[in-house]
C-alpha cells in the first residue's frame, strides 16, 4: 500500500485519539527512522524519550528473543526468574527496596496512587487519602492518573473525577506547604516537568519540598517516568538534587520500547501492598523483563550515561548559539539529553518543517519544542540535527 493509502486506512479504522504527523514508519536503526518511501530520519523524539539506546538496539534485541523462544508469560501466580533478576538490578541501583511490575507510565502512578492511600489508610485513624500535585504536571490518562494531572484540558468531558487531588503551582514551596492538611497523604511531582515543555524545578525546590514532606509525615512520589533511566544523564533525575522519593515511578525508557513499567519504594511503604491489594495481568512478564535487564545492564556497563551527559551539554549549547541567531528562540533549557526551546513563534510549524527536511522533534506545548534524542546519539547527529533546525527556523 502506498503512503497516502495506508493514512486513509489508518483514518477510517483507528480512533482519532492522536494528532499524526503525515509519515508511516517502517524501520529504525540507532538514532535513525525510515518511512514507506525510504526516506531517512534523524530521530530526536526517540519514540518520546522511550528508544534511548537506540532503535533496533541489538542487545535489547537479542534477549527479546533469547527470551520469546524460553518462555514468554506466565502469570504472577508463579515465580519467573527474569523478574527476580530486574527487581533486584533496580533495587541494587536505586534508594529502594521493593518493586512493583507493569506496563505503562499511567499504571505506575496509579500504583503509586493506591498505594499511597493504602499506607496512609493502614498507618493513621480517620481520613487520610488527598495526594497534592503540581501545576503543568503531567500523569498519564487513566482516570485517576488524568486527575493527578494538574492541566484541566485533559479533564473536559471526563467528570465526574475521582476525589481527594489538590493542585499547587510548580516551585513554589511555601504554597505546598500551606496546602497540606490532615487529609494529605502524599505529594506527588516530576523532578523536571516533561509534557509541559522541560519544566525545570528551581534551585533547593525539590529539597524543600522532600524536608516538607518529611515534616508532617506525608509521602513523596517521584513521578520519573520520563526523567527516569538515565535521560536526565544519571539513573535518575532525583540524584542530581540530592534527595530520596518514598515512591518513585518509571516506564518510557525502561523497556527501549517494549511496554513495561514499574513503582519502587521502601520497605516499610511496599508493606502496605499484601496479596491480593494490587495485580497486573502482563506486569512484570519475562519478556519484559529480558528488555529491562538488557537495558539497564547497557546503562550502567556501556558508558551511556557518560554520552548523555557530554553530548546532551554539546546539544544545549549548539541550540543556545541558534538563540543568538534567531530572535524567535526564548530560551533553551534542560539536563542531559532532556531539552527544551522555547519559542515566540508555533512550534507545531517547525516541527512539520524539520520533518520535511529529515528530522524528528516535537512540540509539548503551542510555543515549545522539545528534544529527546537516544542517549547513544553522536556529536555528529546533533551537527545535523542543528543545522537542519537552523533551516526550519529561517522559514
Ligand atoms: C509519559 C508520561 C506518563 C504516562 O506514561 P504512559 O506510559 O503513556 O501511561 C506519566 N508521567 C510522565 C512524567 C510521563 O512523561
Amino acid at each position: 500500500m502506498k503512503t497516502e493509502e495506508l493514512m486513509t486506512q489508518s483514518d477510517k479504522n483507528i480512533i482519532g485519539t492522536y494528532r499524526r504527523q503525515p509519515v508511516v514508519l517502517v524501520k529504525g536503526s540507532g538514532a535513525r527512522v525510515w518511512d514507506s518511501d525510504g526516506k531517512e530520519y534523524l530521530d530526536f523524539v526517540a519514540g518520546i524519550a522511550v528508544c534511548s539506546l537506540g532503535h533496533s538496539n541489538p542487545k535489547v534485541v537479542a534477549a527479546l528473543q533469547r527470551q520469546a523462544e524460553l518462555l514468554t508469560h506466565v502469570s504472577n501466580l508463579y515465580y519467573t526468574e527474569p523478574q527476580i533478576r530486574l527487581a533486584g538490578m533496580l533495587v541494587e541501583n536505586s534508594f529502594a527496596d521493593k518493586v512493583f511490575f507493569c506496563n505503562s507510565g499511567a499504571e505506575a502512578n496509579e500504583a503509586a496512587i493506591k498505594l499511597a492511600r493504602k499506607y496512609a489508610y493502614d498507618n493513621s485513624k480517620g481520613d487520610r487519602y488527598e495526594i497534592i500535585t503540581m501545576r503543568g504536571s503531567f500523569h498519564g490518562r487513566t482516570l485517576a492518573a488524568i486527575t493527578a494531572t494538574a492541566q484541566e484540558k485533559f479533564h473536559v468531558g471526563f467528570a465526574p473525577l475521582p476525589k481527594g487531588f489538590r493542585y499547587v503551582p510548580f516551585n513554589d514551596v511555601k504554597v505546598l506547604e500551606k496546602a497540606i492538611r490532615k487529609k494529605t497523604c502524599a505529594v506527588m511531582v516530576e523532578p523536571i516537568q516533561g509534557e509541559s515543555g522541560v519544566q525545570m524545578p528551581s534551585p533547593g525546590y525539590l529539597k524543600g519540598v522532600r524536608q516538607i514532606c518529611h515534616d508532617k509525615g506525608i509521602l513523596l512520589i517521584l513521578d520519573e517516568v520520563q526523567t527516569g533511566m538515565g535521560r536526565t544523564g544519571k539513573l535518575f533525575a532525583h540524584e542530581h538534587f540530592g534527595i530520596k522519593p518514598d515512591i518513585m515511578t518509571l516506564a518510557k525508557a525502561l523497556g527501549n520500547g517494549y511496554p513495561l513499567g514499574a513503582l519502587l519504594t521502601t520497605d516499610q511503604v511496599a508493606s502496605a501492598f499484601g496479596p491480593g491489594t494490587h495485580a497486573s495481568t502482563f506486569g512484570g512478564n519475562p519478556l519484559g523483563m529480558a528488555a529491562g535487564i538488557a537495558v539497564l545492564r547497557a546503562l550502567l556497563e556501556d558508558g551511556v550515561m557518560d554520552n548523555c551527559r557530554e553530548v546532551g551539554a554539546y546539544l544545549r549549547e549548539r541550540l543556545s548559539d541558534l538563540k543568538k541567531k534567531h530572535f524567535t528562540i526564548q530560551e533553551v533549557r534542560g539536563m542531559g539529553l532532556m531539552v527544551g526551546m522555547d519559542l515566540t513563534i508555533d512550534g507545531a510549524a517547525i516541527v512539520r518543517r524539520c520533518l520535511e527536511r529529515g528530522l524528528l522533534i516535537n512540540n509539548a506545548g503551542e510555543h515549545i519544542l522539545r528534544f529527546v534524542p537516544p542517549l547513544t546519539i553522536s556529536k555528529e547527529d546533533v551537527d545535523r540535527a542543528v543545522e537542519i533546525l537552523d533551516e526550519a527556523l529561517e522559514g
